[in-house]
């Protein structure tokens, strides 16, 4: 019998790449492997990779960017826009596997069913909130990847429970995090906003939690994040750019040396420079809009910051590449939107529209269970939510009140007319 077939293209960024392959529709929707190490999450620069299995073998990567993660798999990205695409095997005949955040949106063609090495987050990083699928069955956690001889552990549920979280209201710590890809040709620091704790609540900036002085972190839905990532929802807090330093240079690297460039402006032309400073390291741009500039590691890949004219003196910084002691989550320095899934709406109409709902819904039951509360630029954003809903019921109300007078109006000779003729008859 035969069976219908449904196309897979991968696409990055910057649309220089495009690859198509087709598997049965019967065999959708595709499992996909979601892998939270240590080292992906800091090749990607994401908490989380995810990847399908490439349906055809042979498919000719060659043209991609390679990259030798380990000695027996190698990572392809674009060169141009640092678009993560394919992972591949070192042995001959391996099977690539493509990266799902290049994927087109097509409705019923992803499953997320299990995730590995979440034991490397220590707090679990973002796997709570991908805890089932879109369907509500759970997906399974495993400690490590699953494989191999011995056996594994899969995770409970509550994973992990000797997990202590750092106090919720506590103030941010350390001063200084590392922000490091895996080749380490990144290699920054970012000091907490700990010194703003005399700036008057009202006056802190947008991504500054009041009194813990906490960076905001977002779960972003955005496609053309997750098509220049790798995996389908992205992680990022914000910080000022006076906030990143060059780590120091001696007997203690953890001290920090001077400071990045102030600013947008700056940073793109500190980085596009012939003569730049040798300790921007492998730190490439790629302008993706007219207002918008990618940063990424051009060895690795590694997604490192977005940055926007309209905010700057900030950039997002990719969480995935924060070296924080209590885990992925770096809950000591960041505060999480949980409940919040940021540009919710960029995946609709395709099998990510549910993802980044389901994934919304389960940061807000774990965000309820665990105690935390709402942020301070949720309770902003929703307030503002409210606002624009009343004003614009208002309006509405307005609008009719016209209407109904430019009607009545408009009736009165016809009534008139009406009321003329009915005495007539
Ligand atoms: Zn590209
Ligand atoms: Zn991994
Ligand atoms: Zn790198």
């Amino acid at each position: 019998m035969s069976d219908k077939m449904a196309q897979l293209t991968a696409r990055c960024l910057c649309r220089a790449h495009t690859y198509t392959a087709s598997v049965p529709a019967s065999s959708l929707p595709l499992s996909v492997n979601s892998c939270h190490c240590n080292s992906c999450r800091h090749q990607l620069g994401a908490l989380y990779a995810s990847d399908v299995k490439w349906p055809n073998k042979d498919e000719d990567i060659s043209s991609l960017e390679r990259y030798s993660f380990t000695k027996n798999l190698d990572f392809f990205f674009c060169k141009t826009c640092g678009s993560n695409m394919f992972a591949k095997g070192t042995k001959p005949n391996s099977t690539p596997s493509v990266a799902t955040g290049v994927l087109d949106n097509t409705p019923g063609l992803l499953r997320y069913d299990h995730h590995i090495f979440v034991g490397d987050t220590v707090d679990g990083g973002v796997s709570p909130w991908l805890r089932s699928h879109t369907d509500g069955a759970p997906a399974k956690r495993w400690l490590q990847g699953n494989w191999g001889p011995g056996p594994d552990e899969e995770l409970a549920p509550d994973w992990p429970t000797e997990y202590t979280a750092p106090d919720i209201g506590a103030v941010a710590f350390p001063e200084f995090t590392p922000i490091r890809c895996h080749c380490r040709g990144v290699d920054l620091l970012l000091r907490s906003a700990v010194d703003m704790a005399g700036i008057p609540d009202a006056e802190l900036p947008f991504h500054v939690e009041p009194k813990s002085l906490k960076y905001l972190s977002i779960m972003d839905a955005c496609a053309h994040c997750r098509a220049w990532t790798g995996p389908d929802i992205m992680s990022w807090t914000f910080a000022k750019i006076s906030y990143i330093h060059f780590p120091g240079s001696g007997a203690d690297t953890k001290l920090p040396a001077n400071t990045l460039p102030q600013d947008v402006a700056g940073l793109k032309e500190a980085v596009t420079r012939d003569d730049r400073d040798p300790r921007l390291g492998t730190l490439a741009m790629y302008k993706s809009s007219p207002d918008v500039e990618r940063y990424y590691c051009s060895r690795c890949a590694a997604s490192v910051f977005f940055a926007v004219a309209s905010r700057p003196d900030i950039v997002d910084i990719a969480v995935g590449l924060l070296e924080h002691p209590s885990g992925a989550r770096a809950e000591g320095l960041l505060v999480w939107n949980l409940g919040r899934m940021s540009w919710k709406w960029s995946p609709k109409g395709g099998w990510r529209e549910d993802l980044a709902n389901n994934v919304d819904e389960l940061m807000e039951e774990w965000r309820i269970q665990h105690g935390y509360p709402k942020t301070t630029a949720r309770i902003n954003g929703e307030r503002r939510e409210k606002e624009k809903s009343e004003k614009e019921k208002e309006n509405e109300e307005k609008e009719k009140e016209e209407k109904r007078k430019r009607e009545t109006g408009k009736d009165e000779p016809s009534s008139l007319e009406s009321a003329v003729a009915n005495v007539s008859i």
